[in-house]
């Protein structure tokens, strides 16, 4: 097997100036970026550690014991993150995701979903509120994360056998206390629950099915994730990505599969229900089938950075506009300039731009500073 080269440079890249156009953008729900997509979907990173060191995200040979988390005073604080949020939701998002690195290693994080669960859409409604998270801590939190508000979960299982599960995480945890995290979340009403599972071809294909036959039936949405290029340090190539029609075919051959129409635009996931009605599984496939064309997400990381894609170069700091005492009309401005401005669609252009300017970005900022 080729050697694996692994580029050592600080993820965290220079942050582009978030500017107030000259012309003030009212925040009326109405933005779309430069291809037209408006901006529902908001992914907030909360902190940029994680007790996991996945191979596909935060490989232990680049985050390893001396890596240097950001100090605390640069993560923007719970009412940073939620009167930022509020300009979102003022130019329409309707959902918030909780992301990381791992969320729950954020401490108090029921303060926050209890500051954004009071707010609301542009139709008075409270925001459809998410996070994603290892798993690892859900057993402890889910109750006190549903009784401030959150409505569901999505947790990250990338096996059922324990050592391939290890491989996959490289820390010693064990699947058991993943599963008693979802039963946790279950019994509290965080769902319907969905269960993420990265696919990389040659380390836990073979555990597709057995995952499709333990979470068929159980109410939960199992989905399965082609392995991706994300950042710079997860060592990436083509050919340990598994294509999700070869997902899809390898369950089918013992279980039968029903497309399904989508349930919101921009979904990622594409939709397959089992024949027999006993559930459901999604597809998701930024390598072969890129969704970039309704693409509504928008990523802030944890230390306010406005990312305009999960492959983008840099972000935008917003930290500097709420720090510098800039008022809410003006962060909503300044958020509708740089999603005016936005044309990133990675996934359909990957391969053919160039890197550089107006190209591919050079370095990709990592998955686990701004959340998957
Ligand atoms: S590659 Fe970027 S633009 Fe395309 S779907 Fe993913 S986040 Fe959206």
């Amino acid at each position: 097997m080729a050697e694996r080269v692994i580029p050592l440079i600080d993820q965290r890249l220079a942050a582009l100036g978030a500017t107030l156009p000259a012309l003030p953008i009212a925040a009326n729900g109405l933005l779309a970026d430069s291809l037209g997509r408006p901006l529902r979907d908001l992914r907030i990173s909360v902190t940029d550690r994680c007790n996991f060191r996945c191979s596909y995200c935060m490989p232990k040979e680049v985050f390893d014991k001396d890596h240097q988390y950001l100090p605390h005073a640069s993560l923007l604080s719970f009412e940073e993150i939620t009167r930022l949020a509020r300009q979102f939701l003022a130019h329409g998002v309707r959902k918030i995701r909780l992301t990381g690195g791992e969320p729950l290693l954020r401490k108090n994080l029921e303060i926050l979903v209890e500051q954004l669960a009071a707010l609301r859409t542009m139709d008075g409604t409270p925001p459809e509120l998410t996070l994603t998270t290892n798993g690892s801590l859900l057993a402890r939190k889910a109750q006190a994360l549903k009784a401030a508000g959150l409505q569901r979960v999505t947790v990250s299982l990338d096996g059922l056998d324990d050592a391939i599960f290890r491989r996959m995480n490289d820390v010693d945890f064990p699947v058991a206390d993943v599963l008693e995290g979802i039963a946790a979340a279950r019994a509290a009403g965080l769902g319907p629950i969905k269960v993420n599972m990265v696919v990389k071809r040659g380390t836990n294909d073979d555990q597709i099915l057995p995952m499709a036959r333990h979470f068929r039936g159980s109410g939960v949405v199992l989905r399965f994730i082609e392995y991706m290029d994300v950042g710079a340090t997860n060592g990436w190539r083509m050919d340990e990505v598994m294509p999700s029609a070869e997902v899809r075919a390898r369950i089918a051959t013992e279980l039968p599969l029903l497309q399904l129409d989508p349930s919101a635009p921009g979904e990622t996931a594409e939709r397959w229900g089992y024949a027999d009605g006993s559930g459901e599984i999604g597809l998701i496939s930024s390598v072969t089938q890129a969704f970039c064309g309704d693409c509504n997400r928008a990523r802030l990381s944890t230390e306010g950075r406005l990312y305009l894609c999960l492959f983008a170069g840099n972000g935008y700091d917003l930290r500097a506009l709420l720090r510098g005492g800039a008022g809410d009309a003006e962060l909503a401005s300044a958020v509708g300039h740089i999603w005016q401005g936005r044309g990133d669609r990675y996934s359909q252009l990957r391969g053919t731009l160039a890197a550089g300017p107006g190209g591919a970005p050079k370095r990709r900022v990592e998955m686990s500073y701004i959340g998957g």
